[in-house]
């Protein structure tokens, strides 16, 4: 079936939900699509469930949950989302790993979270954008440099101003900018700013303004502060993160999540404020696990936010979305950012957060690089410009939107086709909680002991991790017996059986030194008293693992 869905490209909010519609148009026994509001300018936030019907409903199976372009720049991400979604769909029934996970366990895929601010970042000229539609380009700030499209080339790069008291000068090639050396005084020398104007200037000082809105993934209700940038007004102020929680809240089942952002190229997990000493050693090391396993089909490194990810470690990050799905509910969260334009050009790592120094050697390989497979899409050349009120300055540079934050379109499937591996392998590890064994032994006059054998095939446990159960938001297994045309005779109906542990949590073969092993299997045993012939049903419910159900019949 052609669908014309390319992930050789970008698309922008129509030709998104065009296509949304038409993958679930062609598959509507696999995939609903549904929208979750509407944003400051009106657009849909888009949401895709998937799964197999015939094998019970979502709402009875693990959930996987995926968000993509939180932030409005990040492009990739809304085609790893959609990829992911094609891939699941076109897969099903051929793919022994895609039929296994809609046939037990749900999709639920928020391909676009942020449209108004994509829609923004996608046009030229490519304003620096990660805000969302609450205030328009240029009304983000109230006063000093805003960014623009000043010499009208359809982009917005830098600016260099000569100034002695520059901490830049240019470099062999210069075509690139490479910063000062201290005790360096003999040369020309130059500011870099954004390139824009300057709204009250005072003919002094350039002053730049954090815009007021550009980080959705602070407006969360946890250990939120109205001091971070982005954090809104109050927690949830923003209908895309109010759209976004509502969605977790109302789908319990939701067992593992991946939050898509660009870029860097690591697969980052909890903690956001604590140190991985103060983390529980059970969560970490299924943690490490899971993040061993996405490096391996990513190539990504897996890193704690809060050990290497945190600049200045005595402010930790607040309100974002993993503080509070892991550090409040206890789901496994990771947030890739996926995207890394200096490991593609060949540069080492020296650090993972993007903010540091870079060298003229590796300055040099990401230009090639950039000139080669982006070509001037990616980079501006340097030209004179009559500024208005700094005087003669150049504007050229890097196009930061279509370089360092998101691949040339050619590299798109590549980056999609590994992402969402990891995606596949993380929703694969949630509990699966399944009725294995139901025995009705004959006692005579009628009687039966049924006897239920009820398990965890899954690689987490049926609490998820150690924070869901010291914040109280894990829920036990529940076993309930419905006698059908039988009576129930000894034992309440329905059993709460507590946690059934994973297979994460067995790292190393028994030995007295180590742990004591949690049950990954545990019994229910009811009397009841019935006709042969006549039977019961055993149901175990487990909020993060599914529910199963065995029917089993009296009597020979
Ligand atoms: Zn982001």
């Amino acid at each position: 079936m052609d669908l014309d869905i390319r992930f050789d490209t970008y698309y922008d909010f129509d030709e998104l939900t065009e296509r949304l519609h038409a993958l679930v148009a062609a598959y509507p026994e696999l995939a609903r699509l549904e929208s979750l509001g509407k944003t400051h300018q009106g657009r849909d936030i888009w949401a895709v469930t998937l799964t197999n019907p015939d094998t019970g409903p979502a709402e009875h199976k693990p959930g996987y949950y995926l968000d993509a372009q939180i932030h409005a720049e990040e492009h990739a991400t809304s085609a790893v989302a959609l990829y992911t979604v094609h891939y699941l769909l076109t897969n099903y029934g051929t793919d022994e790993e895609v039929t296994r996970l809609l046939d037990q366990q749900v999709f639920y895929v928020l391909p676009r979270l942020n449209p108004d601010g994509a829609e923004v970042a996608l046009r030229a000229p490519y304003y620096p954008w990660c805000g969302n539609g609450r205030f328009l380009p240029e009304h983000d700030r109230h006063t000093g440099l805003i960014p623009g499209d000043i010499d009208g080339d359809g982009f917005i790069v830098s600016m260099r101003v000569p100034d002695p008291k520059g901490e830049w000068k240019r470099a062999r090639d210069p075509r690139l900018m490479v910063q000062r050396e201290p005790g360096e005084e003999e040369g020309d020398f130059y500011r870099v700013y954004p390139e824009g104007l300057i709204r009250d200037y005072d003919g002094v000082h350039v002053p730049i303004e954090r815009p007021f809105d550009g980080n959705l993934n602070r407006n969360f209700p946890v250990n939120w502060s109205g001091a971070e940038y982005g954090a809104g007004e109050t927690a949830l102020s923003e209908p895309e993160s109010r759209a976004l929680a509502r969605f977790i809240l109302d789908h319990p089942n939701i067992a593992g999540m991946n939050a898509l952002h660009t870029h860097g190229g690591i697969i980052l997990r909890p903690s956001m404020t604590q140190s991985d000493a103060s983390m529980s050693p059970r969560d970490l090391a299924l943690y490490t696990a899971l993040g061993e396993v996405g490096t391996k089909l990513t190539g990504y490194p897996t890193i704690s936010i809060f050990e290497e990810f945190t600049p200045d470690k005595s402010q930790p990050r607040r309100g974002g979305l993993m503080d509070w799905t892991y550090e409040e509910m206890g789901i496994i969260s990771f947030a890739t950012e996926v995207w890394d334009l200096e490991t593609e050009a060949g540069v080492d790592k020296v650090a993972f957060y993007n903010l540091h120094p870079r060298t003229e050697e590796v300055q040099e390989k990401v230009f090639a690089w950039v000139l080669e497979n982006v070509g001037e899409q990616g980079y501006r050349d340097w030209t004179p410009f009559e500024h208005p009120q700094l005087g003669p300055v150049e504007v050229g540079g890097m196009v930061y939107i279509w370089t360092y934050r998101n691949p040339p379109p050619a590299l798109l499937r590549d980056l999609c086709h590994k992402n969402m591996r990891f995606l596949l392998h993380h929703a694969a590890a949630a509990p699966r909680v399944r009725v294995g064994d139901v025995r009705a032994e004959a006692l005579g006059a009628n009687l039966y002991k049924i006897r239920a054998v009820v398990s965890n095939h899954g690689y987490l446990p049926t609490n998820l991790s150690d924070v869901a159960i010291q914040k109280g938001t894990a829920k036990g297994v529940e076993v309930a017996l419905e006698p059908n045309d039988a009576e129930l005779v000894m034992n309440p109906p329905l059993v709460d059986l507590g946690h059934l542990a994973g297979r994460n949590e067995r790292l190393y073969p028994w030995s007295p030194w180590g742990q004591q092993w949690s049950p990954v299997t545990k019994v229910a045993e009811w009397l009841v008293r019935g006709e042969a012939g006549s039977s019961v049903t055993v149901s175990a419910k487990s909020e993060k693992g599914g529910t199963h159900r065995l029917e089993v019949a009296l009597g020979g």
